[in-house]
């Protein structure tokens, strides 16, 4: 298989033999690996790796990273994902010997200081979502999902309710919603949405029974939208003895201002990838520690850290226990960089951040409801949802419009998401933005319109500027190339 770009790949430049790093001499006793390991986990023959030297390595990934796009080199309004601006004194503070040199089988009396910075990021999670306790255990959001309700798992079937089978999800739910209901042995069954945009409380009344585990919510909703009967909610589903989850990857519109506790969710997941500032993307990494009211805090994940009489422990005398969910302690780097950032923003500084990220939204959808179509009227939270209804009947669909916006330097907009508004485009502009770059995103995005009316055609195959043009998104998601096999 040839790459048919002008760039090559690293197995492309591969030339036998060469190598681009040498060992120091082994100075532990050596270990002879088929003692060491069973053998069928040591390798027969060499792994196809290809061999350069460390210069070519270098300029291969710098030149790649001229390619990238993320939030460092421009706007990003990707909504749901909130990628927002990551401070660069988060790096220095991960990088400080004591926390980068650390290694996780360290005896923990002689690791307090880093324990003592997990300890205090638990206590500083507690207070920003209004739970009893906190793990930072789960290595991302899905992950905080499935352990949370597997900790909901445990309590129905301590209590000796097994017949409570059913999870509840809004149809606008991000998609790792069902999905982790499902993973955690549950079945997802969807809740419709009214034309506000908010869970239809009959239907929800109409679901409800002693097959419910739990609802999932997230509110604002992924709309943007704040439901706000969720206290009406919480009653229904509590009533009928099942939990209230809330999907709190996205909490940039209500810091400050209210807390999952106090709406009465039982357990709650947080992105400290996405609100509290982990650089994130392709994948990772992430950290999605999950909070619990008291009645469900002996089920959480293990190791908790305590501190007793001054001294942090791993406390893993926990019988009630799902186990743990993550190797060691959960994504430190990730863990230290959101205790960085919540430090020096403090709490006044994230009552800001709700303020200004909820702001910047409503300017965006206030100007580009102009003319793109807005579904949901009421002012949103820290996102919006448009619909390029209006555009798809003049031949210009709503990847087209993303496609052009390459074109203008910027990374689209969440597409096609939620699914239950018609070409939809879901924009989350962030508290970090200045109020130029949102103009001109918004005039970008008014001239792409503007074309979609007088140059349909323009729109229709963008990208020009880009170093591919478009893709076979299907294919290169259904056949991934999972290994290279050079010619
Ligand atoms: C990003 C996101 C998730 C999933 O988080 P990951 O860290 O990607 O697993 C879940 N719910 C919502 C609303 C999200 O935006």
């Amino acid at each position: 298989m040839q790459n048919n770009t002008d760039f090559p790949l690293l197995f492309e430049l591969s030339q036998t033999g060469r190598t681009g790093y040498s060992l120091p001499p082994l100075d532990v006793p050596e270990t002879d690996t088929a003692e060491a390991f069973d053998s069928a986990y040591i390798r027969t023959e060499p792994a196809a790796l290809p061999e350069l030297s460390e210069l070519q390595i270098i300029r291969h990934y710098t030149a790649l990273s001229r390619r990238n796009y993320g939030v460092d080199s421009g706007f990003y309004p990707l909504g749901s994902c909130t990628m927002k601006y990551n401070p660069k004194i988060n790096e220095d503070i991960i990088r400080m010997d004591g926390f980068s040199h650390i290694h996780p089988y360290q005896d923990p009396k002689t690791a307090q200081g880093a324990l003592e910075v997990m300890f205090d990021l638990q206590e500083q999670l507690k207070e920003i979502t209004g739970m009893h306790d906190v793990s930072l255990q789960p290595a991302a959001g899905a992950h905080g999902e499935w352990a949370g309700l597997m900790m909901i798992r445990a309590l129905h079937e301590k209590n000796g309710e097994t017949q409570r089978t059913k999870v509840i999800v809004p149809d606008t739910a991000h998609g790792t919603n069902p999905a982790s209901a499902t993973v955690a042995g549950f079945e997802a069954v969807t809740v419709k949405s009214n034309e506000q945009g908010l869970v239809d409380l009959d239907d929800l009344r109409r679901l409800v029974g002693e097959d419910t585990a739990a609802l999932m919510l997230t509110n604002p909703n992924t709309l943007g939208l704040f439901e706000k009967d969720i206290l009406e909610m919480a009653e229904i589903v509590h009533e009928a003895g099942g939990k209230l989850y809330y999907d709190g990857a996205n909490l940039n519109a209500i810091m400050g201002y209210t807390r999952p506790g106090d709406m009465g969710f039982d357990v709650v997941h947080l992105n400290l990838h996405k609100t509290f500032t982990g650089p994130h993307g392709g994948g990772g990494p992430g950290s999605g520690p999950v909070g619990v009211s008291e009645e469900l805090a002996a089920f959480l994940p293990k190791p908790v850290v305590r501190k007793l009489d001054g001294i942090v422990i791993l406390d893993e005398d926990r019988p009630e226990s799902i186990g743990r969910v993550k190797p060691y302690y959960g994504n430190f780097g990730i863990n230290v960089r959101a205790y960085t950032y919540i430090r020096t923003m403090g709490p006044e500084g994230l009552k800001r951040v709700s303020e200004y990220a909820v702001l910047n939204a409503n300017y965006m959808m206030r100007r580009l409801s102009e003319v793109f179509e807005l579904p949901y009227t009421q002012h949103c939270k820290h996102e919006f949802v448009l619909s390029g209804r209006k555009q798809k009947k003049l031949g210009v669909r709503t990847l087209d419009i993303a496609k052009r916006l390459l074109d203008f330097g910027y990374h689209p907009p969440t597409i096609y998401f939620p699914l239950n508004v018609e070409e939809a485009l879901m924009i989350e502009p962030t508290e970090t933005e200045a109020k130029e770059t949102l103009d001109s995103f918004i005039d970008t995005m008014l001239e792409i319109a503007k074309d979609a009316e007088e140059n349909p055609e323009i729109v229709q195959e963008a990208p020009y500027t880009t170093i591919v043009s478009r893709m076979d998104e299907t294919t290169a998601a259904r056949k991934p190339i999972l290994r290279y096999i050079p010619e």
